[in-house]
């Protein structure tokens, strides 16, 4: 990374926080790259094995649940030993000295484990699971012996468990989404980290800031956003955030 470059976006970054009572993070898979949870779309990220590609597709769920938990109990453990890092410490941190809502697409509740107040999950939640058949909802935890077995949990209904988290093809949590909408309606200044921002309809969020608001992007690559943006800062969240331990 340029130092000059990292000065000046640095300078300009807390300049917009500092102006602001009220920031919205919307973060994706990329933020957690560093506490060792892959994303979907960088290099050696979950698309990089042509077996992941459907498995949260929720029609390629119902066909075969027996896929996706094949998946599943070799992926907990990865979700189970992350650890928040400096970005979502920072993040964090950033609530103590002005409103912060946190809208996020991931689902390794890292945000809420470093200590964000407020966190919008608009592709819902590991933590609990409903049955397919007769809606029964339970705490994922209680399904794990057989999970992580790789095997298919059941209700004693007979019907299978999913974990209620937003699989591509189903509607989005109705409370996060629409909370998600508010806050960033409101916030003076939006930041997009670590999101590729092609996956719908979430991607639509940034579109509904205020006029007048800032938006900043701090991604390792491009997005559709960046010509859009009042300040784009290419490079690793943790290493950006890390750097900056000291924001405003
Ligand atoms: P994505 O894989 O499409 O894009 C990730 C983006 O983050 C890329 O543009 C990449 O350049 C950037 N990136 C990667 N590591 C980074 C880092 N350390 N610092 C800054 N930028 C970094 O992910 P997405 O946009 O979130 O959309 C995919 C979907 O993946 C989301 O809906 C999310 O629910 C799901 N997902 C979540 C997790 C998780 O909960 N941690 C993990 C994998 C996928």
């Amino acid at each position: 990374m340029n130092a000059d470059l990292d000065q000046s976006a640095a300078a300009a970054f807390r300049g917009y926080l500092e102006e602001t009572g009220n920031a919205v993070f919307m973060t994706g898979a990329g933020i957690s790259t560093e506490s060792g949870i892959p994303d979907f779309r960088s290099p050696g990220g979950l698309y990089s094995d042509p077996a992941n590609v459907n498995v949260f597709d929720i029609d390629s769920f119902l066909a075969d649940p027996s896929i996706f938990y094949r998946f599943w109990a070799r992926f907990l453990p990865v979700l189970e030993q992350a650890r928040p890092n400096p970005a979502h410490r920072a993040i964090a941190r950033l609530q103590d000295s002005r409103k912060v809502t946190v809208v996020t697409q991931n689902i390794d509740d890292l945000h809420q484990r470093a200590g964000s107040r407020t966190v919008w999950s608009v592709h819902g939640t590991v933590a609990t699971s409903r049955c397919l058949k007769c809606g029964a909802r339970t705490e994922t935890a209680e399904l794990l012996p057989v999970i992580r077995l790789g095997e298919v949990p059941r209700h004693s209904c007979g019907g299978v468990f999913k974990p209620e988290v937003t699989f591509f093809g189903e509607g989005l949590p109705e409370l996060d989404w629409t909370n998600s909408q508010t806050a960033i309606q409101e916030a003076g200044l939006l930041c997009l980290v670590g999101t590729s921002l092609t996956v719908f309809p979430a991607a639509q969020l940034p579109a509904f800031r205020k006029p007048g608001g800032r938006l900043v992007i701090v991604n390792r690559d491009p997005t559709p956003f960046d010509s859009e943006a009042d300040l784009v800062i290419r490079g690793s969240a943790g290493e950006v955030f890390g750097d900056w331990g000291n924001l405003p």
